[in-house]
C-alpha cells in the first residue's frame, strides 16, 4: 500500500514511513492510494475478539508489516486497559445505537487509536533503520494530549510533548494532564486556543531549521494528532465492529444501511468513517455534527469555509476547533486525487482564512449530511436522555445526539443510526450534573458529585485525580513554543 500527500508535491511512502514523518514535506497529508474491500459484514464480525478484527480489517494498510507483527502491535494495543470486555459496546436507548468509544485507558475515543500508534511506531523505526528517536509533537483541544502521554509512556525511542490550551479544556481533562507520569513526556499550557497550538505545531513539523537543530540532538519529529495517518486508520475498525453488532442485536439485516453520525471537530473521526464506507461498508449518509463553533455546518451548507470567526470556549471543548485539519484529506478524495486544487485551496485558507469549493469537488460531498447544537440544547438532550432511557451522554456525544434528531426530522431519513460516543459523561462531570439537575462540586471533585447522582461506575483512570500530584505546571505563550520544544531536547539530549 501506497501513501501520497494531498498537496501532490511530496514523496510517495510506505505506511511506517508515512507514520515517523507524521506530515508530508509539502504540507500535505498522507492518504492511502487505493481502499481494499472488506466484503461482506455479518453477525459474525461481532463475536470475533478485538484483536483479530483489526488485524483483519487494517492488514491490507500495512503490506510491510508481517502477520505476526501487526498482530503484535494490536495485542500491545487492545489486550488490556480496556475496562469492558466487548472493547467498543453498542448500546441502545431508544432509537439511538450509541458506539461507546471511551472504554480504554483516557476515557475518551482517542485511546483506540493511540494505544496502537506508539507500537506501529516503534516497529515504523525498526522497518526503516531509523537511527534517531521520535520527538512526538501534540497539539490538543484536550483529549489527544492525556491519551498520547499515556500511549507514549515510557515507550522507549520516543519523546512527547504536549501543549494544550491552558483556560479551554474541562478540570477533568487539565488535571490528567498536568499530573501525567511517564519519564518521557513534556506538559505546556499555552495562552491562546487550540486553533493557535495546531498552527505553531503544524509549522515546527516542517521548519527545516529546528529540524537540524533536533537531528544534531538525535532527534526527528512526528505528529500523534490525526494529521497523522496511524491515527485514522484504526479508527476504521469501530465501525465495522459497530455496523456488526447493529446485525448482532437486530438493528438491521445484514447488507441494510446505517447512517453514522459523529461529533466532529477536526474532522478524523468521521474520515474513518468516511473511508470504512470507502471499503464498502453499508453506510448511508455520515451526520457530521458541530457545536457553536460550527464552521463545518456552514461548510456542508454552503460549500464555502470561512474561518473568519471568533472561537468559543464551549462545553464540548474538544471540538472547538475552526481550521479543521482533515477535511483537506476528504477535499482530496472528493476531487479525485486532485493535489493540483487542493494546494490551490488550503493556499487560500492560510492567506485569506477562507475558500470556496469549485462545483466538482461541492459534488463530491454528498455521502455528508450536518448540523450544529448550541450548549444548552446539549444540556437539555444529556437531562431528556437521561430521564427517558436512563442513558447518560457526555457533552460531545450529546451534540451528535441532538444533531441526529435534527437530521431525521429535517430529512425524514429514519435509517438506523450509530452515534458514535467519543467520551466518558465523566470527563466532563460539571457540566453533566448541570444538565441532569444534580448538586455539584466544583472542578474535579464533580466526578465524585456524578457518581452520587446517577450511580454508573467511574472509570479508574479517572477515580483518582483529587489526589494526583501535578508535575507539569508550566503555561507559556503561544510564541514561546518552538524554545520550549528546544529547550526540551537539550535537555533530553545532555542526559
Ligand atoms: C477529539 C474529540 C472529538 C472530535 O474528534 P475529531 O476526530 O477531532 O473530529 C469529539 N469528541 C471528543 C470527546 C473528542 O475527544
Amino acid at each position: 500500500m501506497i501513501y501520497e500527500s494531498t498537496r501532490g508535491r511530496a514523496t510517495e511512502r510506505s505506511v511506517s514511513e508515512a507514520i515517523i514523518q507524521g506530515i508530508a514535506e509539502d504540507g500535505g497529508l498522507y492518504v492511502p492510494k487505493s481502499f481494499p474491500q472488506l466484503g461482506t459484514i455479518d453477525a459474525t464480525f461481532a463475536d470475533m475478539d478485538y484483536i483479530s478484527l483489526a488485524h483483519l480489517v487494517l492488514r491490507p494498510f500495512f503490506s510491510e508489516f508481517s502477520d505476526s507483527e501487526l498482530l503484535e502491535c494490536m495485542r500491545g494495543a487492545y489486550g488490556s486497559g480496556f475496562d469492558c470486555e466487548e472493547t467498543v459496546p453498542l448500546v441502545s436507548a431508544g432509537d439511538a445505537n450509541f458506539l461507546e468509544l471511551y472504554h480504554g485507558p483516557t476515557a475518551a475515543f482517542k485511546d483506540m487509536a493511540l494505544q496502537l500508534m506508539p507500537h506501529l511506531m516503534s516497529a515504523s523505526l525498526d522497518k526503516c533503520g531509523e537511527k534517531k528517536d521520535v520527538c512526538i509533537l501534540v497539539s490538543t483541544s484536550g483529549d489527544t494530549g492525556m491519551a498520547a502521554l499515556k500511549g507514549f509512556e515510557d515507550v522507549a525511542r520516543t519523546l512527547i510533548i504536549v501543549f494544550f490550551p491552558a483556560d479551554a479544556v474541562s478540570p477533568v481533562q487539565e488535571m490528567q494532564m498536568r499530573s501525567a507520569g511517564g519519564s518521557n513526556v513534556r506538559v505546556f499550557g499555552i495562552r491562546g486556543n487550540f486553533d493557535d497550538a495546531q498552527r505553531a505545531q503544524k509549522a515546527m513539523l516542517v521548519d527545516e531549521d529546528l529540524a537540524r537543530k533536533a537531528a544534531g540532538l538525535g532527534y526527528r519529529f512526528s505528529a500523534a494528532n490525526s494529521m497523522n495517518i496511524g491515527r485514522l486508520l484504526p479508527q476504521i475498525v469501530y465501525y465495522v465492529r459497530g455496523y456488526a453488532a447493529m446485525i448482532a442485536a437486530g438493528r438491521i439485516k445484514a447488507g441494510e444501511k446505517i447512517n453514522i453520525c459523529v461529533p466532529s471537530g477536526n474532522f478524523g473521526n468521521i474520515l474513518s468513517a468516511y473511508y470504512a464506507k470507502k471499503m464498502g461498508l453499508s453506510v448511508n449518509k455520515l451526520i457530521c455534527a458541530s457545536n457553536e463553533n460550527r464552521v463545518l455546518t456552514d461548510f456542508f451548507e454552503s460549500g464555502i469555509y470561512d474561518a473568519n470567526r471568533p472561537l468559543f470556549v464551549t462545553n464540548a471543548p474538544s471540538m472547538d476547533i475552526i481550521v479543521s485539519s482533515n477535511l483537506e484529506r476528504l477535499l482530496y478524495h472528493a476531487s479525485g486525487g486532485d493535489a493540483e486544487q487542493i494546494r490551490r485551496l488550503m493556499t487560500e485558507l492560510s492567506e485569506k482564512r477562507r475558500y470556496e469549493l469549485p462545483s466538482d469537488i461541492r459534488a463530491g460531498l454528498s455521502d455528508f449530511a450536518a448540523g450544529y447544537a448550541t450548549e444548552k440544547e446539549v444540556l437539555e438532550a444529556i437531562g431528556d436522555v437521561y430521564r427517558e432511557f436512563d442513558y447518560l451522554m457526555d457533552t460531545h456525544t450529546a451534540v451528535a445526539y441532538k444533531v441526529w434528531e435534527d437530521y431525521r426530522e429535517r430529512s425524514g431519513d429514519d435509517i438506523p443510526t450509530i452515534i458514535a460516543s467519543t467520551a466518558s459523561p465523566y470527563k466532563f462531570a460539571e457540566d453533566v450534573c448541570r444538565a441532569i439537575g444534580a448538586d455539584f462540586c466544583e472542578g474535579v471533585s464533580a466526578v465524585r458529585s456524578l457518581h452520587s447522582a446517577c450511580g454508573i461506575k467511574i472509570p479508574e483512570p479517572l477515580a483518582d485525580l483529587e489526589n494526583r500530584r501535578i508535575v507539569h505546571d508550566t503555561t507559556i505563550g503561544r510564541e514561546d513554543m518552538k524554545a520550549a520544544v528546544e529547550a526540551v531536547l537539550s535537555s533530553f539530549a545532555s542526559r
